[in-house]
């Protein structure tokens, strides 16, 4: 059943994939707003499911425009993600695949894009892994892309921003807010804290514990679990309440109708729910690529629909650049062409969206794997099946460094039954397995691979450090064995 096929395979047909057109059509809106929240796991929300009630601000503003509900990210890590938001790009293309890389000069991001086209651009940023030295700040002027600590401040700095200068003097803004929360520590501000936990106790979520948890494979409690939840939980009323005074100094100001305001997620959080992990960056599963996306546009795009196709945030760049009437997604090098499909039509409610599949990926460059590898493992999904695509048999190696993240060499999920991914149904549909490999084939055999070196900026990587994204000593890793029941999965390697 296992196939040995190389993915690395040239562009061809790239044009198959690409949305957009090169014409600039009239805007439907004048300004765009992106806030996006780090590590949100989509069925918290209310609006997805979610019953804590953690989101009441989010779910009032989906039912406002247009929800998606089957919105993927390409990669469940915070820099790669955020390169493929802004670029329209997969990960394996621009090869920002880790967040120790930086985004190459070359690449051609939307705020560059609505800069050129007379956009005054601003960021408010909290998290340290998107500082300007990332790369990703390209497009905003430097005292344009703020950094803060403090979100609450960085909320209050923004809506300031907004009641003084945005759209001032008939100019065009860009303004992009990425929360740091509900990302770990999992530690909001004040009442915050408890307000989801039973009992209104204070949780002991210290990420040492945590890991401690995934490292040793922890069996907990319901209970437990529920007690995790509920201080995620908090995090998110933290975060619904911060994008409720943005919106909110938006509408005192009557900008909303001419504001193409997006709300999403960088990516989910796998909060226990596959190998006992609370975090994100080795996940290829839903609960850290499935991602929340609203797009809200009173008095032009339509309220209260939800949309069940599937998306990728790939698409979101070609959308938003016809919605503003910027155009120019096919513009300058075809190799830095962008990959999404334009959403325009959707949003409007005069189409569905037309793809066959999602994809996202998980780069591994990891010395310790089993056969001494490294490549890629790849998740591909459509509204019924979840398949994820491990050939090489390769273990993530995001820290601590002590943990396992073990991952089939193939894995079939049937969504309708198993939205959490639970049970590897691999074995009993191979004809699903065989048609899900074929479409990852024909999706990865568009691609032009680029590999970029790591970082080599040490305050850069001594703060990647601090927030638990580089392995302190690899050579104290264990090596682990591979589950009995499979085959070699290093025979007949090259
Ligand atoms: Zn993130």
């Amino acid at each position: 059943m296992r196939r040995r096929v190389t993915l690395l395979v040239a562009a061809i047909g790239s044009a198959l994939l690409a949305g957009g057109c090169s014409k600039a059509p009239p805007p439907k809106a004048k300004h765009l707003v992106l806030i996006t929240v780090d590590t949100l796991r989509t069925d918290r929300l209310g609006s997805y499911g979610g019953t804590s009630g953690c989101s009441p601000f989010l779910d009032a503003l989906a039912e406002r425009g247009v929800r998606f509900a089957n919105a993927y990210c390409q990669r469940s890590m915070t820099l790669p993600s955020m390169t493929t938001w802004f670029t329209s790009r997969y990960v394996a293309e621009h090869g920002v695949n880790d967040n120790k890389k930086r985004v190459p000069e070359e690449e051609h991001l939307l705020a560059e894009r609505l800069a050129e086209a007379g956009f005054a651009t601003r960021c408010y940023n909290a998290t340290p892994v998107l500082e300007p030295e990332s790369g990703i700040a390209q497009g905003f002027a430097p005292g344009d892309y703020r950094m803060f600590p403090d979100e609450a401040e960085m909320t209050r700095g923004a809506a300031r921003y907004i009641e003084r200068r945005f759209g001032r003097d008939d100019r065009r803004d860009f303004l992009w807010l990425h929360y740091m929360n509900p990302h770990k520590p999992y530690d909001p501000p004040g009442r915050y804290k408890t307000m989801f936990v039973e009992g209104g106790r204070e949780v002991d979520v210290d990420p040492a514990r945590l890991d401690r948890i995934y490292v040793e494979k922890t069996v907990l409690t319901e209970a437990e679990r529920r007690d995790v939840e509920g201080a995620y939980d908090g995090t998110v009323a933290f975060v619904n309440d911060m994008v409720a005074a943005v919106v909110d100094a938006l509408e005192q100001r009557g900008l909303l109708e001419e504001t193409l305001l997006v709300f999403s997620a960088d990516h989910g959080e796998d909060l226990y729910s596959h190998n006992a992990y609370f975090w994100h960056a080795n996940s290829p599963y839903r609960s850290s690529t499935h991602v929340p996306l609203l797009f809200v546009q009173p008095g032009t795009i339509p309220a209260g629909r939800v949309e069940d196709g599937l998306v990728e945030t790939t698409d979101f760049l070609p959308t938003v650049l016809t919605w503003l009437g910027v155009g120019g997604a096919d513009d300058g090098d075809p190799a830095l062409r962008p990959r999404g499909h334009d959403l325009t039509g959707v949003l409007l409610g005069e189409t569905a969206p037309r793809r066959d599949t999602a994809l996202s990926e998980l780069d591994v460059v990891n010395p310790l794997s089993e056969c001494g590898d490294e490549g890629a493992i790849w998740a591909i999904r459509n509204r019924r099946w979840s398949f994820v695509w491990n050939d090489r048999r390769i273990f993530p190696d995001n820290p601590p460094s002590e943990g396992f993240y073990p991952i089939a060499a193939q894995e079939l999920y049937d969504l309708e039954m198993d939205p959490d991914e639970q049970l590897n149904v691999v074995a009993d549909h191979p004809d699903v397995a065989d048609r899900m490999y074929g479409a990852l084939l024909a999706r990865t055999s568009t691609l032009t691979f680029r590999t970029l070196a790591d970082e080599t900026d040490d305050a850069r990587m001594k703060k990647l450090a601090e927030l638990g994204y580089v392995l302190d000593d690899q050579s104290s890793r264990p090596t682990y064995a591979p589950p009995a029941s499979d085959a070699d999965p290093c025979e007949g390697r090259e």
